[in-house]
């Protein structure tokens, strides 16, 4: 994913959102800008490779035994066709690589998702429900010794964890659509009850494990968001305008939405938070400036909210989701959008450097050093509300902005001084050399 800060705030072709390998579906930099679907036939392609170069080394899941990949191929060949018909509407919404996206298609992609939260946590009660019923008896038994399975190994990585949660989705997949003849809809709607119930149970043994190094990543950027405190919604280029107290109670909306992923277990779950938290911002934005956003308002929208909300686990979470959520999620759709954007916007936060925020190296460092501090209005709708606290606070703003000015004014004519000082010092030491070079010493000397 290339970011291109020279051209002075964020952009990002919305081609360069999709995956690699063209199917149409979004791409992820956890699978080098690939999709699920192709970055785990890539995988296993390279798997096959080695094990016909080594036959002897069997290794790993894929002993070339396993039912589930052979279910996988077959599912594969019959789904291609309806994939490439997918693909297209993708394609549709966002305009072929050279086109730049219009700003409509962000919106109208966004709104014609209805947000189905609810709606789905009921559903999910309604599954529970159901498999009482001996009809899903099988789907249940499969699902319990699936958990029990995964969990009895302790010797897995994470990532071989999540291979076995995925090919269990596409196990089941197959049957819905094979064997009990579902259609799509509802076999999708099946596998995200089947997602819910078997992550909530595996959560605490596949999330942040000490295995990985996600920890040590969590860390990584809740510094670098801490370092980063002072960017404002101007340096991003962000057309958000918090003075307005609707944009305000937006942009908290989506802070509050974007911490909460964290307190959620199931992928979908965190998937909701993180869509919800885009549509508030798609608000504030349309609020701001009352006309649709475009894909690059968003992203830079929600780089800020990210930078404001640092939410606790963040890269974490983002594994979690990109490992154990069920793959059509995130290949497509809102949640897909926002996903992907999400990871952009951390990949943006981890370069973020002096060009992409429209300042010089120089400030840069001084803010990056807390040696310089952006000056934040105090919104309007919060002073006419009569505040004296906030009113002393403006007053005092004030002043430590004039303070400012005046400390660099000083500082730049020390400078100056410095510099003709130096200037001074140096015509004087090359006056002296050149009486030294006219009138010798020695010669004076020899004289006397
Ligand atoms: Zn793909």
């Amino acid at each position: 994913m290339s970011l291109k800060p020279e051209r002075r705030g964020i952009h990002v072709d919305q081609s360069e959102l999709l995956c690699k390998d063209g199917c149409g579906y979004y791409g992820n930099p956890a699978w080098q800008g690939c999709c699920s679907k192709c970055w785990r036939e890539r995988t296993r392609r390279q798997q096959q490779k080695n094990q016909k170069d080594h036959p002897q080394a069997i290794g790993g899941r894929n002993d070339g035994t396993s039912p589930t990949s052979y279910i996988f191929s077959k599912f594969e060949e019959k789904k291609s066709s309806e994939k490439a018909r997918r693909a297209n509407t993708v394609r549709k919404l966002f305009g072929s690589s050279k086109q730049q996206s219009k700003p409509e298609n962000v919106a109208v992609h966004l709104s014609s998702v209805p947000s189905t939260q609810q709606s789905r946590s009921s559903d999910f009660s309604e599954f529970l429900k159901s498999l009482r019923k001996p009809s899903s008896q099988l789907i249940q038994n499969r699902c319990l010794s699936f958990i029990e399975s995964l969990q009895g190994r302790r010797d897995l990585t994470v990532e071989q964890q999540s291979d076995h949660v995925q090919d269990f989705y596409q196990s089941m997949a197959t049957h819905f659509t094979d064997f009990t003849g579902y259609p799509s809809d509802r076999s999708d709607k099946m596998m995200d009850n089947i997602e819910k119930m078997i992550m909530t149970q595996l959560y605490k043994s596949v999330f942040c494990p000490d295995t990985s190094d996600d920890e040590q990543k969590d860390l990584l950027i809740q510094k670098r968001i801490r370092m980063l405190h002072w960017v404002t919604a101007e340096m991003l280029r962000t057309p958000l305008c918090e003075e307005q107290s609707e944009v305000n109670d937006n942009i908290l909306s989506a802070i509050t939405a974007i911490i909460e992923m964290d307190s959620k277990r199931a992928p979908q779950d965190k998937l909701s938070c993180i869509s919800r938290c885009s549509n508030y911002i798609f608000k504030a934005i349309q609020v701001s400036r009352s006309s649709p956003a475009t894909a690059d308002d968003f992203l830079s929208s929600l780089i800020y909210v990210v930078l404001k909300a640092n939410p606790p686990r963040l890269q974490s979470n983002i594994q979690y989701i990109t490992r154990f959520c069920h793959p059509n999620r995130l290949m497509m759709g809102q949640a897909g959008y926002c996903f992907t954007n999400l990871c952009c916007a951390v990949t943006f936060i981890e370069k973020l450097d002096a060009p992409a925020l429209n300042l010089t190296h120089e400030e840069f460092d001084q803010y990056m050093r807390g040696q310089r501090a952006p000056v934040r209005r105090i919104p309007p709708f919060l002073l006419q509300e009569g505040c004296p606290g906030l009113k002393q606070m403006q007053k005092n703003q004030e002043l430590l902005t004039e303070l400012h000015a005046r400390q660099d004014k000083i500082l730049m004519e020390a400078k100056r001084f410095e510099k003709e000082l130096n200037e001074w010092t140096m015509s004087i030491s090359s006056q002296v050399e050149e009486i030294i070079a006219k009138f010798p010493l020695t010669s004076s000397v020899s004289k006397m």
